[in-house]
């Protein structure tokens, strides 16, 4: 055998009454399947796939302790004995297959959408239309009573143990900042008072579930709000939970207001561990910790520096649930990587959809996305190894079928080979690396540089033929569009055609932005390595101080900010917010960084002409009236959306031969690689 590539990360941690095998937590995630009893089933092979997958300790998605702590109406909760049953067939499952599972209670105070909510003080948050009630005395004392009947309700659900969910500006820790807790009684002022509802949760849980049973405690240890903790004050607070007897603390990051981004693609790998690190010297229970770990190398490096005891990831569990044994097996190449994109996972959830993945159409639908061996291997013919094609080519393969895979470029991967180019999208690699991969181990025969006519299909004796042959530039017909100046984003982003220091970018959707965040950096790489993104980089940009000495971590902290190396002016038509489309959870940072770096955004224009002057605009005011304007650029660059390719398909279909359509080259409007993954494995699994 050989010697272990990840040994920290394989060590087993002896918690005293139990030893879990490895270092790996799979953070809580609410998938949606917790919310109804019938969906309990699916939700149970969701984690017994992710336990057979090698995880150490899995948490669920946040339970509510009571009915005003749900996160929306009808949210799930643990209240009484009848709710226990869904969850021992869940924790029978888990353990049935060799796993261990923790689950949350979350409350979620002023964040509960619903009009019953309940803080310390009636303050609303700015994410959330309702207004909470704020708790007397005795509501306080009833709140704690609840996590407390809650997790004796786990533990007699079959559960190890809970995590009791104190960040993320949820209710707990809405009782420890000023900004939220302005009580006067023994449960606001000073932090001692602040901070008793959790430890007196911890220590109320301790004293009913007994000495065998995991309590997680998720300590904010960084709030990035002005007005949050000091390093002090979550000191303080980590010493004192640990005393009222938790097993783990866990690192939360960040309140859902905070404006920075603590998870999102463009957060380096690994950039929170310094937080967790600050505070190994202060408590002696195992720490955990979070954000951003993707990849085994990165988890490794972690533990081995010293960081912490442990790392929690949530999403890269969604995106590959056999994650640990292959990190194990020293199988990292096989690895399906989280890109940290939220598009199927917290995006689904913020706007009331099942969590999935982006990048693994399967999770939380084992028990409906099937990937069987076929009944009879066929000869697929699969044209186009964009996101569609590739996902539909490797399941195919992966079920015995024999496929060819057309490429007219000289490597696969259609567009995510600009995506991946993208400051803060440099991750996208990790796909491709993978679907390369996929490739190898299922025997699909690629044929690169070969752009595939319909008589070579014809006469190739294809059992079915799958077309994803993806999309083209939509033509924007702006008058001067000829002009030497103006450059479509496939020349700016495959890095042939060089570009000025003044630039209009016309069309403000996600190509749009990604486009006017490539032009604000200079000399990126054809190929970025998603491991060494700068860190401090990140943090002095975004103002955040790495040596917490200021609370929060950002209070009076002026961020640094490199100056752009171009003035940009990004353009749309429609009146509305320019990147309205763009992710829930990410939107809001793609806007931020834009502006940050001084883009002009420019809604409501109508595109009158390109000269040598530059891009002639008519711009419609709010009041009905217009004013005639002239960017002065160097280059026009169109971002105007995409059609479809789909020609040779209406050709195949004509001739009657079997053939299917996917991806962009089916349906080019609101196309992104998720409803790409999806339809080429949906596809494939059913040949
Ligand atoms: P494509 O990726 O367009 O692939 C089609 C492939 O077919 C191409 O490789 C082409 O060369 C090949 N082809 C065409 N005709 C033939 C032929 N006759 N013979 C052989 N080969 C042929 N989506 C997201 O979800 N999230 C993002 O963050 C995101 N960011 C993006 C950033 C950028 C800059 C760009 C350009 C796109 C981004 N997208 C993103 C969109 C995403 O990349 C597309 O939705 C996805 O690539 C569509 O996949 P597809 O397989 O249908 O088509
Ligand atoms: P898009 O989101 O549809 O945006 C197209 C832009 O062009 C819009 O701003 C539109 O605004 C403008 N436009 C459309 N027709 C035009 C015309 N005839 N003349 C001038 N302007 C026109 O498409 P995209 O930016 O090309 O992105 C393609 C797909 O890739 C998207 O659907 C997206 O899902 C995906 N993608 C996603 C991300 C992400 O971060 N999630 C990033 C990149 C791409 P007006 O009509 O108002 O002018
Ligand atoms: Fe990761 Fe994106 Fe999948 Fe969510 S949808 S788990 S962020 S790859």
């Amino acid at each position: 055998m050989n010697e272990q590539r990840f040994p920290h990360l394989f060590q087993p941690l002896d918690l005293g009454f139990t030893t879990l095998p490895n270092r790996l937590l799979m953070g809580s995630m609410h998938t949606g399947l917790e919310d109804r009893v019938w969906n309990y089933d699916k939700l149970t092979a969701y984690f017994v796939a992710r336990a057979r997958g090698g995880v150490g300790l899995m948490v669920t998605g946040g339970i509510a302790p009571n009915r005003r702590g749900s996160l929306a109406p009808l949210a799930s909760k643990l209240t009484n004995r009848w709710e226990v049953m869904r969850h021992r067939k869940l924790t029978d499952g888990v353990h049935a297959a060799g796993g261990r599972i923790c689950m949350q209670i979350l409350h979620a105070g002023r964040y509960a959408y619903h009009p019953f909510s309940v803080a310390p003080s009636a303050i609303q948050a700015p994410i959330n239309p309702f207004k909470p009630k704020a708790l007397g005395a005795a509501g306080v004392k009833r709140q704690i009573r609840d996590f407390i009947r809650c997790a004796k309700l786990a533990r007699r659900a079959g559960y190890d143990g809970v995590e009791v969910m104190g960040s993320e500006g949820y209710f707990i820790n809405q009782f420890l900042v000023p900004r939220t807790n302005h009580r006067k009684d023994e449960w606001g002022g000073a932090f001692e008072n602040r901070m008793r509802v959790p430890v007196d949760i911890v220590r109320g849980i301790r004293k009913a579930v007994g000495e065998d049973f995991i309590i997680i405690y998720r300590l904010s240890m960084l709030d990035m709000l002005a007005d949050g903790n000091s390093f002090d004050e979550v000191v303080e607070l980590g010493k004192a939970v640990e005393r009222a007897g938790a097993t783990i603390i866990n690192t939360g990051i960040g309140w859902h207001e905070t404006r920075i981004p603590t998870i999102a693609t463009s957060v380096p790998r690994a950039a929170f561990t310094w937080v967790t690190r600050k505070m190994r010297d202060e408590v002696s229970i195992p720490l955990v910790t979070t954000n951003r770990i993707n990849m085994p190398g990165t988890a490794e490096k972690v533990l081995a520096e010293g960081d912490a005891d442990m790392i929690s990831m949530a999403r890269p569990f969604l995106a590959d649930p056999d994650w640990a044994i292959k990190a194990e097996a020293d199988r990292v190449d096989e690895i399906n990587t989280c890109i940290a994109c939220n598009q199927a996972c917290l995006d689904h959830v913020f706007e009331n959809k099942k969590a999935t993945c982006l990048v693994n159409p399967r999770a939380a639908r084992e028990t409906e996305l099937v990937i069987a061996p076929a009944a009879r291997p066929k000869k697929v013919a699969v044209v186009g190894a964009g996101p569609a094609g590739l996902a539909a080519a490797t399941t195919a393969a992966q079920r015995g079928h024999a496929v060819t895979l057309f490429e007219a470029d000289r490597r696969i991967g259609g567009q995510f080979n600009m995506a991946k180019r993208i400051p803060g999208k440099e991750e996208f690699v990790e796909t491709l690396r993978y679907f390369n991969r996929l490739i190898e181990l299922h025997g699909v025969e690629v044929r690169l540089h070969e752009r595939v006519e319909e008589s070579a299909l014809a006469q190739g004796g294809f059992d079915e033929i799958i077309i994803a042959t993806g999309v083209l530039p939509r033509d924007p017909k702006i008058d001067g569009q000829d002009h030497p100046m103006v450059l479509s984003y496939p020349d700016v982003l495959k890095g042939d055609k060089s570009v000025g220091k003044r630039v209009a970018v016309v069309g403000a959707g996600g190509i749009g932005f990604d486009v006017s965040e490539f032009l604000l950096h200079e000399n990126v790489p054809e190929t970025p390595d998603p491991e060494n993104v700068d860190v401090k980089h990140f943090f002095d940009e975004w103002g955040v101080d790495m040596d917490f000495e200021t609370r929060g971590g950002v209070e009076g902290v002026q961020p640094d900010r490199d100056d752009p190396p171009r003035k940009i002016w990004m353009t749309q038509r429609s009146k509305g917010k320019p990147g309205a489309g763009l992710g829930k959870t990410t939107g809001w940072i793609h806007r931020k960084t834009l502006k940050n770096h001084g883009v002009e955004m420019l809604a409501g224009v109508a595109y009158d002409r390109i000269d040598d002057a530059g891009l002639h605009l008519t711009v419609k005011g709010g009041d009905g009236g217009e004013e005639k304007r002239v960017l002065q650029v160097d280059n026009v660059v169109l971002c105007t959306g995409q059609v479809s390719e789909n020609a040779l398909f209406e050709t195949l279909k004509d001739n009657g031969l079997p053939v299917h359509l996917i991806g962009g080259a089916k349906l080019a409007a609101e196309l992104d690689a998720k409803r790409a993954i999806e339809e080429g494995t949906r596809l494939a699994a059913t040949l």
